[in-house]
């Protein structure tokens, strides 16, 4: 089964995509954490961080360029902004098509809530 993502990419549900190129695609989060909130993904499903093989090494490479023009575009490269991929249950991960969060437009705080 492909995940949503994949459909995604494929232009089979709808999103409101920002960059796509042959290796990656970059879209807006469905429910938003901060003003600017996308997720950068490789075209190639590949389901969590603990799947990555060596021949991924140039696609994932490329989702920091991505996410570096990305942020540029939408005028968050000189305030700064924050990158997270979260990998499997107790890293947070919901879609198993790994991907990168792009997260900027205020301040962000500290990296994790404190518990
Ligand atoms: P994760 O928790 O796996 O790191 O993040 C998954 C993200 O995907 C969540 O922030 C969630 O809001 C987003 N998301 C889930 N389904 C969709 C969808 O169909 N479209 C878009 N644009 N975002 C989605």
């Amino acid at each position: 089964m492909p995940t949503i993502f994949s459909k995604i990419v494929a232009g089979e549900i709808p999103a409101d995509i920002v960059y796509q190129d042959e290796r990656v695609t970059a879209f807006k989060d469905i429910h938003p954490l901060a003003p600017v909130h996308i997720l950068i993904i490789p075209n190639k499903e590949i389901a969590t961080v603990d799947d990555v093989s060596p021949e991924d090494e140039a696609t994932l490479g490329h989702l920091f360029v991505v996410a570096k023009e990305v942020a540029r575009k939408l005028g968050i490269a000189e305030s700064g902004y924050r990158l997270i991929i979260n990998c499997k249950g107790d890293g947070g991960q919901e879609v198993f098509h790994m991907h990168m969060h792009l997260l900027g437009g205020k301040k962000l705080g500290s990296m994790l809530a404190k518990s």
